[in-house]
């Protein structure tokens, strides 16, 4: 039986559209007021979490994986997700990913990438870009070619508490004013298809990937607002946001105390609102918004007891 909560120092991503929202809504210690991602819980190479507490403090979450694969009991061959939290103080740019069969072709052998979105904290008037309004691929290719951007990209209102999935091969893009947390395959391959025409403050553009997106982009790409199933019982209520091949991803309400059984899966925990504590075998972990935590297979009989929210993922 695992009897120790894994929590996770993240790492933090500069990006030209990132802001200081992290620090004011988390409290985290950020590099500086351009700061766009946290990555809370990663094993990706280009920026992995490491572990603060218990036995295995000081190992990145990459070597933890390697090393004690009994935590995970997983079949794959490194950390398949990635957790983030993402301050868009800026529009990102339009962009598609492509999945694991295009990516482990064109992009040595990297995973794919689907992902996908709760909205953590929305400005009045805030939008994403979901999706195409494109019927055919001649049509796509004829609107990015001839810059019809307001023709061809759907625009969706957000709030927050919705939750969008962002399957490969979705268009799409966060806007101005949104703070999300993303759960994601552990990838870092974006192909951009517009950015506005920004440029950075050596004055040049970013580089657009128009071939490989025109190759990935599902066609055509209804948007269509998904409802979700709750599921109350004492001290919690479990909100099933989406299940499939790459992961589960739930949103738990915890209001009093709930008792949980021990899960056959390793399961990623991040506490985006309140605070409370997780208690197990006598021991007490504090709880506060913008821990990140992985509880190992079999990890339990386990209590939650607070006010918070937790995006729960597992593989
Ligand atoms: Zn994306």
């Amino acid at each position: 039986m695992n009897q120790q909560p894994i929590f996770l120092t993240p790492v933090f991503q500069e990006r030209i559209w990132g802001g200081s929202k992290l620090a004011e809504l988390f409290g985290y210690d950020i590099p500086n007021a351009k700061t766009g991602e946290c990555w809370a819980v990663s094993a990706h190479p280009n920026g992995q979490s490491v572990v603060k507490n218990g036995s295995y403090q000081g190992l990145t979450l990459g070597e933890l994986w390697t090393s004690h694969q009994e935590l995970f009991q997983s079949d794959s061959p490194v950390f398949p997700l990635l957790t983030k939290i993402l301050d868009a103080s800026d529009d990102l740019s339009v962009q598609v990913h492509p999945d694991d069969r295009y990516a482990g072709e064109h992009e040595n052998g990297e995973l794919g990438k689907t992902e996908c979105w709760y909205i953590v904290d929305a400005e009045p008037g805030a939008e994403i870009i979901y999706g195409h309004e494109a019927k055919s691929k001649e049509q796509l290719i004829q609107w990015i070619e001839a810059g019809n951007w307001d023709g061809l990209l759907t625009k969706v209102p957000v709030q927050p508490g919705d939750f969008f999935y962002v399957p490969s091969g979705t268009i799409h893009a966060l806007g101005k004013g949104i703070v999300v947390l993303e759960t994601q395959q552990s990838s870092d391959t974006t192909y951009r298809v517009y950015d506005y025409e920004r440029k950075d403050k050596d004055g040049h553009t970013r580089e657009l990937h128009l071939e490989k997106a025109i190759d990935v982009t599902t066609i055509p790409q209804s948007y269509k607002k998904e409802t979700f199933d709750t599921h109350t019982r004492e001290g919690i209520t479990v909100t099933s946001f989406v299940s499939n091949d790459f992961f589960t991803v739930q949103k738990w309400d915890v209001d009093g105390t709930a008792n949980l059984e021990a899960s056959s899966k390793y399961t990623i925990c991040s506490v985006i609102e309140g605070q409370g504590q997780l208690t197990i075998g006598g021991h007490k972990h504090p709880l506060n918004k913008g821990d990140h935590f992985i509880l190992p297979v079999s990890f339990g009989p386990y209590a939650l007891s607070g006010s918070m929210k937790l995006i729960v993922a597992s593989e």
